[in-house]
């Protein structure tokens, strides 16, 4: 926080200035004669402050006048102050570093949360801000700082950059239900766009140089390759995709304008939960595959609905690219340094690089499960791509990001684990 950023460096002000002082005199009085100050206001050389020393302990010392004592006790809380400066020194190895904050947007969402929690095991401060429509008060970090509201509130964002020291921002903060977009464009116009702008132009204001965006595949639309590289063009297929394209293209035209650098970071299917069993996917309603699959073997569910069995892929359901939730929040952090290092802005996608298909989806649950998880084909889902599957190149070799949870099974793992433990997400906890 400010304040107490400031009241750390006042400390070490005072502390420094009176190391300084305590150098000084001890300097002074061992070469220098000085009047009046010493044993019985005589000039002092470095056999009185000897002496000094060896009186402060012995009964001579009542013979010295109170001048006497009273610079043997400035000097020994010059001293002490001295050390009380020299220990927080030590301690955060720079003088004027008070570590600042990145200020995650969202932190209370699926995403969000794991990386809230990622960034404070990396050793980071965090201040999470989220207005709680989608995300849950309980996924958010207990050593995180939270601030409910919403980005839309520009006085609200404002007085978050002037409470808190912000060193960079993780925008998570946006509505991202594709279906819900094509019924409700004008939300996604208002939270999204409106938003990241009302956003934009405090962080312009306070200073705030640099931001780490979750941005998503759908901006791509029907792919004309695969896999998919981040220079293939952007034809959004729905609204939610068209409004992130629309905020990448906001921070563009911004860090033109302004002193302001983004990395924007286009996942593919996020899925999977924390390893610590803590935080996980919760959405209402649930769209995803994964968790509408665990649904079965929690009995919240009698089968998994297969959207369209008639696609060009090897067993004609729709292939995805599955990327571990805890691997994108390593992503968001490698992000942040590349631009506390000096990044320039830059897009990058985030995947495994491997698609699996709905039924090797189903498949590898049941084997996870121990469930025979019954499966029901049905029509195609309208505006489903037939094939989504990222080149992550460019993140590997830029950002050093090294995904560690590519195995589908092992993403299983983890998703299955925080189902079982919170059947109802956050609710019941
Ligand atoms: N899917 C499915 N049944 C479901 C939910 C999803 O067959 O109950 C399919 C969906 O059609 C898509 C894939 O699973 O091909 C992944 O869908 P999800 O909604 O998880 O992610 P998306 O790829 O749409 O972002």
């Amino acid at each position: 926080m400010k304040e107490e950023k400031k009241k750390i460096q006042n400390n070490f002000i005072v502390a420094a200035g009176l190391l300084a002082l305590f150098i000084l005199y001890t300097v002074a009085i061992m070469f220098v004669d000085v009047q009046p100050i010493g044993p019985q206001g005589s000039s002092v050389g470095f056999a009185e402050v000897n002496q000094y020393f060896h009186t402060l302990f012995g009964v001579n010392m009542l013979l010295y006048s109170i001048t006497d004592w009273l610079s043997i006790a400035v000097l020994f809380i010059m001293f002490g102050f001295a050390m009380v400066g020299l220990v927080q020194l030590i301690k955060r190895k720079s003088l004027f570093r008070v570590d600042s904050s990145i200020l995650v947007l969202g932190g209370a969402g699926y995403i969000g949360s794991h990386t809230v929690y990622e960034l404070i095991a990396a050793g980071e401060n965090v201040v999470v801000v989220d207005n709680l429509e989608t995300g849950f008060r309980k996924a958010v970090h207990p050593d995180a700082q939270f601030y409910l509201g919403d980005i839309r509130d520009k006085a609200f964002i404002d007085s978050v950059f002037e409470k808190e020291d912000i060193d960079g921002v993780i925008h998570f903060a946006a509505s991202s239900q594709v279906g819900e977009s094509m019924k409700d464009p004008l939300k996604y116009y208002s939270n999204n766009l409106c938003g990241t702008e009302v956003l934009l132009e405090s962080m312009v204001v306070h200073g705030i140089d640099k931001i780490v965006f979750s941005s998503t595949a759908a901006t791509y639309g029907e792919p004309e390759s695969i896999p998919i590289l981040e220079t293939d063009p952007t034809v959004p297929t729905n609204c939610y995709g068209e409004t992130k394209l629309s905020m990448e293209k906001m921070f563009h035209w911004t860090s033109i304008a302004h002193n302001l650098r983004y990395v924007s970071l286009r996942y593919f299917n996020a899925c999977g939960a924390h390893p610590n069993g803590k935080i996980g996917e919760a959405h209402n309603p649930e769209t995803h595959l994964i968790p509408l699959i665990l649904q079965v073997p929690n009995h919240q569910r009698e089968y998994i609905s297969i959207f369209g069995t008639d696609y060009d892929t090897k067993d004609g359901t729709c292939v995805r690219d599955y990327i571990h939730v805890n691997d994108l929040a390593q992503a968001h952090i490698l992000a942040m340094n590349y631009l506390r290092n000096g990044g320039k802005s830059d897009i990058f996608n985030l995947g495994n690089g491997v698609g699996f298909t709905v039924k090797e989806v189903v498949e590898t649950a049941r084997e996870v499960t121990g469930h025979p998880i019954p499966a029901k084909e049905e029509a195609r889902r309208a505006g489903d791509p037939s094939t989504l599957i990222a080149s992550s190149g460019r993140a590997k070799g830029i950002l050093g990001w090294k995904p560690q949870y590519a195995d589908l099974r092992v993403i299983i793992e983890t998703a299955w684990k925080w189902h079982q433990a919170h059947p109802h997400g956050y609710k019941a906890d």
